[in-house]
């Protein structure tokens, strides 16, 4: 009996992209064997955050870092120590009224759910969240207009669930910030650049582990020596409910060294593996199929299907979900009568499956 009947879960097969809801992605057996290491070892774990933390720093060129639990525990702790700054009461009064320097700026675009409100974790955190600018932009001058006495930090979202349009750029938040003298915070969550960031100016900049990294469930925060120590200190307090364990603090440190190495997996490599698929997907009846990269020009890209039979997109998409293996199609176009297959984390064997359900859901099941 294999895990999938003992609990009575599907098997899936994503290829929708790096979804939470199906667990984001999956792990080498290079990272497993680094969890395994770290679950069958002791350490002296204050130590392992700190030596953990200065070997990544010096990876991506930032002051320090902290691995942490997941990118939103990055975002509560490093809001939390800003407005703690370093007090131990603080730690153990988290919502205290003997502070009040608690308000972080958000451009209101960036006020997104990107699962969970980001202005959850700022209340987790608690910060009093003060949106600049509107809807439809936000410029540095919006930002400025917010700044209180009672202003601890800036934040910014970089991420495709953000408003684009008007925006001011990171450079430009980060000028502002620190023109102001605040620390401009970067969610970079699901971003493939571990240094761009960083090296451009940002305090902290938090990733999260299982997104582009192909880490276990964690997250990273790169910072300046300051915010990243306010940060630890949080293990303490809120921290403690968002606590890693060892085994992902040495499973993420190893596939962020194995990720500097070898980067994402390039376009080109993409198409060359996109290519067999491609052709077994036009040998299904009623498919117009072709190669077309992500829409927002990143070097992604995809099999991407128009039915031209009986069934819509939508509704073939639908019986891929609920057949015998779940399997996710990216379904943006949908509407356009387009599916999308994103293969980042599809092997071959996957591929297979994927062209024997498409021919099983034409030839009616
Ligand atoms: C995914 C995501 C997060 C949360 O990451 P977790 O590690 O799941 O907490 C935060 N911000 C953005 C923009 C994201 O895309």
């Amino acid at each position: 009996m294999d895990i999938y009947d003992k609990y009575n879960l599907k098997h899936v097969i994503n290829a929708d992209g790096k979804m939470t809801i199906l667990g984001v992605s999956k792990v080498s057996d290079e990272v497993v064997a680094a969890q395994k290491l770290g679950a069958q070892n002791f350490f002296e774990i204050a130590d392992l955050a700190i030596q953990t933390g200065k070997y990544l720093a010096k990876l991506v060129g930032s002051e320090d870092a902290l691995v942490v639990n997941s990118a939103s525990a990055g975002i509560a702790e490093t809001i939390a120590g800003i407005i703690g700054q370093g007090s131990q009461y603080h730690v153990h009064n988290p919502y205290t009224d003997r502070i009040a320097k608690r308000e972080v700026i958000l451009p209101m675009g960036h006020d997104v759910d990107y699962g969970v409100p980001v202005d959850v974790m700022l209340d987790v955190a608690g910060a009093d969240t003060v949106l600049a600018g509107y809807a439809n932009m936000c410029t540095p001058e919006h930002i400025e207009e917010q700044i209180t006495e009672e202003t601890a930090a800036v934040l910014y979202i970089k991420s495709h669930h953000t408003v684009q349009k008007s925006m001011l750029t990171i450079p430009e938040a980060i000028e502002v910030a620190h023109r102001n003298d605040l620390p401009l915070i970067l969610d970079a969550a699901a971003e493939e650049d571990l240094l761009k960031y960083i090296k451009m100016g940002a305090d902290v900049v938090i990733y999260s582990g299982a997104k582009a990294i192909e880490g276990p469930a964690s997250g990273v925060i790169f910072g300046k020596t300051k915010y990243i120590k306010w940060a630890r200190m949080q293990g303490a307090g809120i921290g403690r409910a968002m606590k890693i364990g060892k085994e992902n603090i040495i499973g993420l440190t190893t596939a962020i060294t194995k990720y500097l190495e070898d980067g994402p997996e390039t376009g080109d490599d993409m198409i060359e593996r996109l290519e067999p698929f491609v052709e077994k997907l036009s040998e299904v009846p009623d498919m117009d199929v072709k190669i077309v990269q992500d829409g927002a020009g990143r070097q992604i890209y995809r099999a991407d299907v128009t039915p031209t039979g009986k069934l819509t997109a939508a509704e073939i998409c639908d019986k891929l979900r609920h057949g015998e293996i779940a399997i996710y199609a990216r379904e943006y176009r949908v509407n356009e009568g387009i599916i999308e297959f994103d293969i980042r984390a599809v092997n071959e064997s996957e591929m297979d499956q994927i062209v024997a359900r498409l021919k099983e859901i034409v030839e009616g099941d």
